[in-house]
């Protein structure tokens, strides 16, 4: 291939975050913004964002392991890092070390924690998690008042934060986004009455942009920060990340011919094909074969054919495309080219899944506009 044509290639726009993180700060206006890095930036890439981030207003950074939160260490960022979900037998001293806030949902975990910094030499900084409802991670209610109360009297750690996090923010209006607020009142009272002074946070995208009354003091937006909107109205946020590849072949096939693998599509007419070199290895999901199109010469064609782990087969008409030219399989959809949302909805999931799908080693990343 000729040197610099996309084979699968993700271009991510750190403007595009930039300009995102800005606008949720804008929103949460008292509160500090926590961008939400976890799953290598929702595919971004967690490091070349974290700093567009924190150059655009974000002050604190959120990952999902400890591992996620010493790979931002490692990558030279300084800033406060949360790490939400660690198995027992983590090295939580290293986290300590490196000055990684830790969650805390349970006595057991406590006390690994507490062991750590002890080991470390330093206090560990916690931020206590209530389940308010979601009955994934979190202390349920009726431990909290123990947990608090054990956190308290436990000299290794400091008590940052009790924080929670919500099931229908996207929803908004839903009966549970109050029933989740008043349970995070109480317990937040709680850990006042035990004498913590702790910051509370509980708002992921969907509340930073819909509940400014459950801002507090530090709100925790992902999806927005990659310009992917959660809620039902309209935000003026700006997808940061385009796939796109290159044709690698074109031909003609005359009516009657049949393409790709179990002949489910079969030209009505001569046509010209032009081969795309991606494939469900590289993202492209293979239930979207006979349901997709990409972006390729100014306008939509459609992907003839099953899609492959390697290859896609575009149906051109009588239009020839060069070999070398352009593909976009997804983009901000600024051009008329596909969205992620677009993706999602046709394979009826969420364009969450579609982004940090990206992550592979067959697709290589390039970003605009990074910081240096
Ligand atoms: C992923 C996550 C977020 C961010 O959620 P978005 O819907 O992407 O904004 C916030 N908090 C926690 C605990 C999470 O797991």
């Amino acid at each position: 291939m000729t040197p610099g044509l996309p084979r699968a290639e993700v271009v991510v726009d750190l403007d595009a975050v930039r300009h995102n993180v800005a606008l949720l700060a804008g929103r949460a206006t008292g509160a500090a913004v926590m961008t939400v890095v976890k799953a290598d930036g929702y595919g971004h890439g967690a490091a070349p964002v974290a700093r567009a981030a924190l150059e655009a207003g974000a002050s604190w950074l959120g990952v999902a392991s400890l591992a996620e939160a010493l790979a931002l260490r490692a990558a030279g960022i300084t800033a406060p890092v949360l790490s939400w979900l660690d198995l027992p037998g983590t090295d939580f001293s290293a986290g300590v070390g490196q000055g990684v806030d830790l969650s805390v949902s349970s006595e057991g975990e406590l006390g690994r924690i507490a062991e750590a910094a002890l080991r470390a030499g330093k206090r560990a900084r916690v931020h206590l998690k209530i389940d308010t409802g979601l009955s994934r991670n979190g202390c349920p209610a009726y431990a909290w008042p123990e947990l608090v109360k054990a956190a308290s009297e436990e000299t290794a750690v400091e008590v940052v934060a009790v924080w929670s996090h919500l099931a229908c923010a996207d929803e908004p209006g839903h009966p549970s986004i109050d029933d989740q607020a008043r349970r995070f009142d109480t317990a937040y009272e709680i850990a006042r009455e035990a004498g913590l002074e702790p910051l509370r946070h509980i708002a992921n995208s969907a509340a930073t942009l819909t509940r400014p009354d459950l801002h507090f003091d530090l709100v925790r937006p992902g999806i927005a920060t990659y310009g992917l909107n959660p809620v039902p109205q309209p935000e003026n946020l700006r997808p940061a990340m385009t796939f796109r590849s290159s044709v690698a072949l074109t031909k003609r096939i005359e009516a009657g011919e049949s393409v790709s693998y179990g002949h489910t599509w079969t030209a009505p007419r001569d046509t010209t094909l032009a081969l795309v070199p991606v494939g469900y290895a590289d993202g492209v999901p293979r239930t979207l074969s006979g349901r997709m199109s990409v972006w390729l010469g100014g306008s939509r064609r459609a992907v003839a054919g099953r899609v492959c782990m390697d290859q896609i087969v575009v149906d051109c008409g009588d239009d020839e495309p060069a070999v070398g030219a352009e593909v976009i399989l997804f983009g901000p959809g600024t051009q008329g080219e596909p969205t992620a949302r677009e993706w999602a909805d046709t394979l009826g999931t969420i364009d969450y899944e579609i982004v940090t799908g990206m992550y592979r080693p067959r697709i290589e990343r390039r970003y605009l506009q990074e910081t240096p």
